[in-house]
């Protein structure tokens, strides 16, 4: 995979020295050579410390012992050598040299971007053990004779409770460093062995699988050992969950790792917990809300074994996994999978890639197979297996659309829907209303002339939130007073126009005076943990509204949940992006399971301007699957994704023209075939954002070989390009919004 840019004559070859060939952190489709360091050997997958410009930079080390493309007179020596052995080992290096060249990334970042952030810089590995601090007898007798104030009798009072490791330390006084340093030094508190990682032991019963749910388990177990895809294609609530706990214990029977990937954090708490009770062995997480400390730490200790599990986010793809068993990605239909910055990959397509190195299988699932997903099950790519009924419910949840054309509508709420939430909450229950908007109103609108609030670096409404007396740009995070009148006419008549949640917040808790409300959405889950906590505080058998966007759409089981009421989703029957249909009925599909988890059967209420929409009639007739049959008619008739491959160049500057002539140079740089569809340049969907204008090039083919054949020695060249310094660009091979 090295884009090397110089033909070497083949007698100068020989008197080339032999270099080190590193990725480096930097955004440049290149490798670079260094000449080793002058004691000791180095490694592939080894990292290493190297002069580079002006200072010096950590990169890994991805070819030894070739033949320099450069003269000796330019080489510089590696500084030191920061592992003994592989960091990474053969596999991981195979599968990210794979995963630059097809995302067309540079191959530094694709190296970096797999490890740990603590891992990138010049320090001596941490240590698998976290450090734990105790009380010194000493600090005991400090403690009793109260000669310590402040921070640090805080911290001795909480070691009296008992040792406690660095992270926990973090997590109960976040300040107590200062306090640390000073009581280590004065003898009063000490580091100590870290205890053996506690036993943990099963303590929640197995559920008996049912019949569906054993025959996933034995697919896949059958399959342990070699490379399969798998698609459990399972209704929300119909117990996949419980096909991954056993598929993982299975793993570990065998002396095996499982990779868990979940699309987002808010899930994985849960998980956590579920996976620990069950499977009484540690499980590591690796998410991005951790600290670096931790994150190294669970990488490491899977990297060496000692660590089974790993449960995580998009990046914990990356994860060693020596002793490989099982890979599952859930949820596998989510957006959040595929990196939108920087290096742009795809979480659960590289899922597949390890599974195929590491011949283990990969199992994804979903209770709203992502086209693609669907499309190489059909093809005999994948196997699927399908969990049709739900265990822990009495039915299904039944599903009903309400009109709301021509009726009078209450904040956006239809009084048909009003009744339903009465009744329910009457009987004691609890309601879900979605919207898929934040803020109190996503227009505000002069009554008198007809202004609206516009972001001026964006050129799109402003959204108002009224709590806050602010309009926020949702696109560049541009903040602006709420003004009292109008700044073109001077009229006070200023009308929010739409809801969001805070407005439905507001109509709902004033219809509704006696029952608890609870928004949740970004803004009021910002705090770590306050999802995990507002859910918390719901009584189980109390009734209450919640109000909130796609946060609510997943996880968390509500047994008390019964109604779902989904208003304004109209926009996606709307939009222009060909993906618009597929995220919707999935959204639709995955909200609407929430309603009645438990023993109580649930209803679905849709709110929409549309009712006869071909879409939203198939869904609610027939389900999503009929639904994602007849989109994939759509997109083969189309030759769009799964059936034809994109990549996308995007550009932006601050000034058109710059955008205008870099992508007509690229647009020509671009060896044409008949294989090659482009479309533009053209402006972007948002063709200003944060007072960048924007464009793009879509380049489209049938065939992924042609589409990579031409964009890899492209994707080289643009860099060159007279214009590409003028304008931020990027590749993005199966973009996945446009
Ligand atoms: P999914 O992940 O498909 O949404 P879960 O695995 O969370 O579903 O299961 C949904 C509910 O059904 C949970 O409350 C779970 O405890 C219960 N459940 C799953 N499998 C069984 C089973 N075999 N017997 C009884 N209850 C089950
Ligand atoms: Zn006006
Ligand atoms: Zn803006």
């Amino acid at each position: 995979p090295v884009p090397t840019v110089l033909t070497v004559a083949r007698d100068t070859l020989k008197a080339m020295p032999s270099v080190l060939r590193v990725a480096l952190p930097v955004p440049l489709p290149t490798l670079f050579d260094y000449l080793p360091p002058a004691t000791g050997t180095v490694g592939v997958g080894s990292r290493v410390l190297v002069p580079f410009g002006r200072s010096k930079s950590v990169g890994v080390v991805v070819q030894a012992d070739v033949p320099a493309q450069v003269g000796s007179a330019k080489l510089k020596r590696v500084l030191r050598a920061l592992d003994d052995t592989a960091l990474l080992d053969a596999e991981l290096m195979q599968t990210l040299a794979w995963a630059a060249d097809y995302w067309l990334g540079a191959p530094g970042e694709a190296y970096t971007n797999a490890l740990p952030l603590l891992l990138r810089e010049d320090k001596p590995l941490p240590e698998t053990q976290e450090p734990i601090w105790q009380l010194t007898i000493a600090g005991h007798s400090a403690l009793d004779a109260g000669s310590r104030r402040g921070g640090s009798r805080v911290l001795l009072q909480t070691l009296l409770a008992g040792p406690m490791s660095t992270a926990e330390l973090d997590t109960v006084l976040p300040d107590w460093r200062a306090a640390g340093r000073r009581l280590a030094e004065a003898g009063l508190i000490e580091r100590g062995e870290a205890s053996p990682s506690p036993n943990f032991f099963p303590n929640t019963p197995k559920l008996a699988l049912h019949a569906e749910q054993e025959a996933a388990v034995a697919a896949v177990t059958e399959a342990f050992g070699r490379f399969q895809p798998f698609l459990l294609d399972g209704v929300t609530g119909s117990g996949k969950t419980e096909v991954y706990l056993s598929l993982i214990e299975r793993t570990l029977a065998q002396g095996r790792q499982a990779l868990l990937l979940v699309p987002e954090i808010g899930l994985a708490p849960q998980t956590v917990r579920r996976l620990r009770e069950r499977l009484g062995v540690p499980v590591e997480v690796l998410h991005s809300n951790l600290a670096e400390g931790e994150r190294a730490r669970a990488w490491l200790r899977m990297r060496s074994g000692e660590a089974k599990v790993v449960l995580g986010t998009r990046s914990a793809v990356f994860t060693p996994l020596p002793q490989a068993g099982l890979i599952i990605v859930d949820e596998e239909h989510d957006g959040a999978y595929k990196q939108q910055e920087g290096f742009r990959y795809h979480a659960r397509d590289l899922a597949l890639v390890r599974g195929r190195a590491l011949q283990v299988p990969v199992l994804l699932g979903s209770a709203t197979p992502s086209l693609e997903s669907l499309a190489n099950a059909e093809a005999g790519r994948y196997r699927a297996v399908h969990l049709r009924s739900r265990p822990a419910a009495t039915q299904p949840p039944q599903v009903q659309i309400i009109d709301m054309r021509a009726q009078r509508l209450e904040h956006g709420l239809s009084p048909a829907l009003l009744h339903a939430v009465g009744e329910t909450v009457a009987r004691g229950e609890q309601v879900l209303v979605f919207r898929n908007r934040r803020g109190y109103a996503p227009v505000l609108l002069c009554h008198s002339c007809g202004w609206h609030a516009e972001c001026p670096r964006c050129e799109h409404p402003l959204t108002l939130h009224a709590a806050w007396r602010k309009l926020v740009c949702h696109h560049c995070d541009l903040q602006a007073p709420m003004p009292s009148s109008c700044p073109v006419c001077g009229s006070q008549e200023l009308k929010p126009q739409g809801q969001g949640t805070e407005r439905l917040e507001e109509a709902l808790t004033a219809h509704f005076q006696h029952v608890p409300v609870l928004r949740i959405d970004r803004e009021t889950t910002r705090r770590r943990d306050a999802f995990e906590q507002l859910l918390g505080n719901l009584a189980d058998d109390a009734p209450a509204i919640l109000v909130g966007t796609q946060m609510l759409a997943k996880g968390h089981d509500l047994p008390n949940l019964t109604l779902v009421a989904i208003v304004g989703v109209d926009e996606g029957l709307l939009s222009v992006d060909f993906r618009a249909s597929e995220r919707l009925a999935q959204l639709v599909v995955q909200v609407a399971g929430r309603a009645g988890r438990a023993r109580k059967p649930g209803r679905v209420l849709l709110q929409t301007h549309h009712p006869d929409h071909p879409l939203l009639r198939t869904l609610l007739t027939q389900g999503y699957a009929a639904a994602a049959k007849d989109l994939l008619v759509e997109r083969k008739q189309t030759g769009l994704p799964p059936y034809g491959h994109q990549v996308l160049l995007r550009c932006e500057a601050h000034q058109r023209a710059a955008v205008d002539a870099f992508l007509s140079e690229a647009c020509a740089a671009l060896p044409m075939t008949d294989a090659l569809q482009i479309a533009g340049p053209m402006p972007a969907p948002m063709p200003l954002r944060a007072g960048r204008q924007r464009g793009q090039l879509l380049i489209e083919s049938a065939s992924r070989r042609d589409l990579h054949a031409a964009a890899r020695p492209w994707s080289v060249q643009l860099a060159h390009l007279p214009n590409a310094r003028k304008v931020r660009w990027s590749l993005d091979v199966d973009p996945i919004d446009l």
